[in-house]
């Protein structure tokens, strides 16, 4: 096991009826500014409870958030916490409203030429504007990490940033809120949940037996839950179990002392910039053939993973690889998402050149858990999932 030193301050308050408490984590003096997407929690409820929650605070709003949510929007927050001098912020939302917040919470801070250098500079984010979440949408783990990934419509770039600084001081998770989430957003978060945990697991073996046990319980979860959770989202345990899951694949908990890899995240995020397509589908995309070129490092893995989780007991090492690709593949297919670039582009053929060379301009020389995925290898990569 490698070494590593952990510490996630996020306090958590999950359950129902959780809402109530909200005033409790935040400062009486604190002038909030209220961060959320495109409208869903007016309809939901979700809206008035906050709103109740807080009528003692002083409470201003921004509404409009995009999904990937886009640079150019932030900016006008940006301009109201500065001029309102706003001290705290709420995000109300999923992943896209959280990850907004994280990025406004760095910029209210940040003192250099342009907010922009907060998402290219590379460096951890050590100073941000306090904050909480009120998560309405379990997939990404954001209220419980301090990752963000930012979007740029003018240059069709999505990247990634953070830093110790963006943790959420709280996040209210009460899994209530899943039942208002349409269908395509459910199979979303399940596929992203699901890949974060692989992209922390599906490296080399290391000897970290908790570690791996603790990924395979969630990939375990996320299967049991599934059929669940799309035949009712108002069924609270199995809301409950998905929500959970969510946010311990991507705590920072299960990376700890083993090696990650993060390369499907990273060239899915491209597929994203490009042509739009939903975060967790182009991971759907892109992990049946990124396994399938590195299948040499991570077969002993997938093989594990395949025993372990899809109880196939049959087979060499080889086989039983193979046979976990093919059933990540096939819980895709029993959500609703495909996985293949063509099912939801016909403009793919420059796609993988594009995509190479793009991470060799940004000089991303070695993707992957042993830094040796190149951008010709990225090229391939893509190329087999068209
Ligand atoms: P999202 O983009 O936050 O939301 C997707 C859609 O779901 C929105 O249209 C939203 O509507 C709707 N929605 C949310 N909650 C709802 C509810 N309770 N009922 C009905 N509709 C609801 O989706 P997400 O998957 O959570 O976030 C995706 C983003 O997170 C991507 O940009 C991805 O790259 C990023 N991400 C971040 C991390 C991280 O660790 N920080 C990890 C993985 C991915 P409204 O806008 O109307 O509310
Ligand atoms: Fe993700």
């Amino acid at each position: 096991m490698n070494n590593f030193q952990y510490k996630n301050p996020t306090k958590i308050l999950f359950g129902k009826g959780q809402m109530v408490n909200l005033a409790e984590e935040i400062p009486n003096d604190a002038k909030i500014l209220m961060l959320y997407g495109g409208g869903s929690i007016k309809k939901n409820g979700i809206y008035k409870q906050v709103k109740e929650a807080l009528l003692d605070n002083e409470v201003l709003e921004f509404g409009g958030i995009s999904p990937n949510p886009e640079y150019c929007i932030l900016l006008k927050a940006l301009e109201i916490i500065k001029t309102e001098n706003i001290d705290y912020l709420l995000a109300v939302g999923g992943g896209s409203v959280i990850d907004a917040t994280k990025f406004l919470s760095g910029a209210a801070y940040y003192e250099g030429d342009t907010p922009w250098d907060l998402v290219t500079q590379n460096k951890p984010v050590t100073k941000g504007m306090p904050y909480g979440t009120v998560l309405t949408l379990p997939a990404t783990g954001s209220e419980m990490n301090s990752g963000a990934v930012i979007t740029r419509a003018e240059t069709k770039e999505k990247l990634s940033m953070g830093g110790p600084a963006l943790f959420p001081q709280f996040s209210v998770l009460d899994p209530q809120v899943v039942s208002s989430i349409p269908q395509r957003q459910l199979a979303n978060g399940i596929a992203d949940a699901y890949t974060h945990v692989l992209e922390q697991y599906m490296t080399y073996p290391i000897g970290a037996m908790l570690q791996d046990r603790y990924a395979e319980s969630i990939l375990q979860t996320l299967i049991e839950v599934a059929p669940a959770i799309q035949k009712d989202p108002s069924d609270y345990e199995a809301a409950a179990n998905f929500m959970w899951s969510c946010t311990m694949a991507l705590n920072g908990l299960i990376q700890q002392g083993v090696p990650s890899d993060w390369s499907i995240h990273a060239i899915g995020h491209e597929l994203t910039a490009l042509y739009g397509i939903d975060h967790a589908r182009t991971l759907a995309i892109i992990l049946p053939g990124h396994y399938t070129y590195n299948f040499e490092n991570k077969k002993e893995k997938l093989a594990q993973y395949a025993e372990r989780v899809w109880a196939v007991k049959e087979g060499s090492i080889e086989e039983k690889a193979k046979a976990g690709i093919k059933k990540t593949e096939e819980f895709f297919y029993s959500l609703g998402i495909d996985t293949k670039l063509s099912d939801y582009t016909d403009e793919y053929a420059d796609t993988a050149s594009t995509i190479s060379k793009r991470f060799a301009d940004r000089g991303w020389n070695g993707l992957g858990e042993r830094k040796d995925i190149t951008p010709a290898d990225v090229e391939k990569i893509v190329a087999m999932n068209y």
